[in-house]
């Protein structure tokens, strides 16, 4: 389902133009139009869903199922060492456009545009609440 002025729902229904590179019935991608390198692409699903959190199973399987194939058109492209994938989830996150999507972002060096902080606090953490942790999450799985 559409929601209104949703800018993504208006691109996957054709009502915004947008540089499109890959189309099927549930999944569209197209650049960004602020690259952070070249070739920066969005993949969504053509359903309305704010965020990963609503996103049902089946557009998760078919926003993912498109990754790969995009990504190696992608890497071909632009000659890209790496590439970065990545989704905002909450203002928090960075997220700006409420209708998930996916980040493809070609890496060619530390200095080429794309940063994300990533301190790791390995030592704040014993193995007994390690294993808590992960117990917790697993039963609400
Ligand atoms: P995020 O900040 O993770 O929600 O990402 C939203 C992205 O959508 C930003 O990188 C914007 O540059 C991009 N964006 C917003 N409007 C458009 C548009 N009409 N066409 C293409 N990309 C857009
Ligand atoms: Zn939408």
């Amino acid at each position: 389902m559409q929601k209104e002025n949703c800018i993504f729902c208006k691109i996957a229904n054709h009502q915004v133009p947008s540089y499109t590179l890959f189309e099927n019935e549930q999944v569209l991608a197209f650049l960004d139009l602020s690259q952070v390198t070249k070739g920066h692409t969005l993949v969504i699903p053509k359903q309305h869903a704010d965020n990963v959190y609503d996103l049902s199973q089946a557009d998760a399987q078919a926003v993912f199922a498109a990754v790969p194939e995009i990504s190696r058109a992608l890497q071909q492209e632009t000659g890209a060492a790496g590439m970065n994938i990545l989704s905002n989830t909450g203002k928090v996150a960075g997220q700006s456009v409420s209708h998930f999507h996916l980040h493809l972002i070609p890496r060619h060096d530390k200095h080429d545009g794309f940063g994300a902080k990533w301190e790791v606090h390995n030592d704040d953490y014993t193995a007994e609440e390690l294993a808590t942790i992960a117990e917790s999450i697993k039963n609400r799985l």
